[in-house]
């Protein structure tokens, strides 16, 4: 049975946040808290949920790149999905073994595919240009794994911005590419696997595992007529994250039910089986807390972080959704009628506003504003304009309070601008 089914209560999080005050971070002006303990029971959940023969789960390190944090995730038997070639060597100082290190970039360079082929990474190709490429540095050998990302082309998508397995998508060989694809699985004998990652928020599980399950279907098709294998089957992330209480709860226990029930040979059959969970997972192990600095007539309150950290949310917050808590100066609930209170950023635009007349209870100077489910796409997605230093990020481990990474000093930031 999972262990973690429900989102973290409010007096759950306000407690967590005295735990941090207490603990000598009381005078930080904004916070980025990350709740280890729970992330590792997420992490055992995901393994229970979809057990196979042979599984390799590993985290989208996109979603949180902070070493620390990935560190825990390795600790926890995971491998770790990397967008870029930086975030490979992330993988790698996070102790992560080649091997358990799939490479996903969409824009993959000659020399990017060969020091991945040279340190035996798994890789996904995205394109057939991609394919060649790899095909040209492919010696026999490398202990890479190749696969080739497939795009399900599915109708349509309910959140266009992070969609990457609908029609037009240009992410995947679309699968109605069918006869190119047969033609380079029977060329390129290296090959092994087939990919497929939708995108997260704004889809269901019924999208998902329809999305696999075309995938699978090329996979039963390609497997009649060639010789070689295909024993490696990626299905990606993708499951959307809970930001509201109203919203379903998509647990990776249903997921892996459903696709238990749509393919069974999926977990039965001995290919191995791979994850690359990031949102669903990391989401509400995260909160932020910023301190009211000053508040305006409106009220607008304005606090330390706005656009550099929730640059989707200031841009796109009816999409990007996050709940607000208010809190006293010693991190306890405030209770009070609620006044319409604009919620703005530090930085110098009308725009950086996290929230416009939210009710809230009347905030005063001093005040905090927590922030939930932030464990993913927010620090990772931190912008630099206006120069402000990212906040302090913290782990609660146990019964300690750890330093994931130190507040930005100013010169850190002097050194970004090429100081
Ligand atoms: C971003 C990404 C993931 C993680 O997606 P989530 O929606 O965070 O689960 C996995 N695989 C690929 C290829 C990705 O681009």
């Amino acid at each position: 049975m999972p262990r973690v089914d429900a989102r973290p209560a409010p007096q759950q999080l306000a407690a967590a946040y005295r735990r941090v005050r207490a603990a000598g971070h009381a005078d930080e002006p904004a916070v980025l808290v990350h709740d280890l303990d729970r992330l590792r029971t997420k992490l055992a959940d995901l393994t229970l949920a979809f057990t196979a023969p042979r599984a390799l789960h590993t985290v989208a390190i996109k979603a949180n790149p902070l070493l620390n944090l990935l560190r825990v995730v390795v600790a926890a038997g995971f491998g770790l999905e990397a967008a870029s070639i930086e975030e490979v060597h992330l993988a790698l100082r996070a102790g992560c073994s080649p091997d358990r290190i799939v490479f996903d970039s969409p824009a993959k360079t000659v020399p990017e595919l060969a020091e991945a082929l040279h340190l035996g990474l798994r890789i996904n190709a995205d394109n057939f240009a991609e394919l060649e490429r790899i095909a040209a540095l492919h010696t026999p050998a490398s202990r890479s794994r190749i696969g080739l990302r497939i795009n399900p082309e599915l109708a349509e998508a309910a959140l266009a911005l992070t969609s990457v397995g609908h029609r037009g998508s240009r992410f995947g060989v679309p699968l109605s590419q069918r006869p190119a694809i047969l033609d380079a699985f029977a060329r390129h004998r290296f090959l092994s696997g087939l990919h497929v990652h939708i995108g997260s928020q704004g889809t269901t599980i019924p999208e998902l595992v329809d999305g696999v399950a075309r995938v699978w279907q090329l996979r039963r098709e390609l497997s009649a007529t060639r010789h070689d294998p295909i024993d490696m089957f990626d299905l990606g992330g993708g499951l959307p994250a809970q930001y509201r209480d109203d919203a379903p709860r998509l647990t990776p226990a249903a997921y892996a039910a459903a696709l238990r029930a749509a393919i069974p040979e999926l977990f039965q059959t001995d290919i191995l089986l791979v994850t690359e969970f990031g949102r669903s997972l990391l989401a509400d192990c995260g909160f932020v807390v910023s301190r009211v600095e000053v508040v305006k007539p409106g009220p607008v309150a304005v606090l330390h972080v706005g656009a550099d950290l929730f640059v989707r949310r200031v841009y796109r917050p009816n999409e990007w959704h996050h709940d607000f808590l208010a809190l006293d100066p010693d991190g306890h609930p405030i209770a009070g009628d609620p006044v319409a209170t604009t919620l703005a950023g530090p930085l110098c635009f009308g725009g950086d506003l996290l929230a416009r007349d939210l009710p809230l209870p009347a905030l005063a100077p001093g005040d905090h504003v927590l922030i939930r489910d932030t464990g993913a796409y927010t620090l990772s997605m931190w912008s630099r304009y206006c120069s402000r230093a990212i906040p302090i990020a913290l782990g609660l481990d146990g019964d300690a309070v750890t330093v994931l990474r130190p507040r930005d000093t100013i010169a850190d930031v002097v050194a970004f601008w090429g100081g």
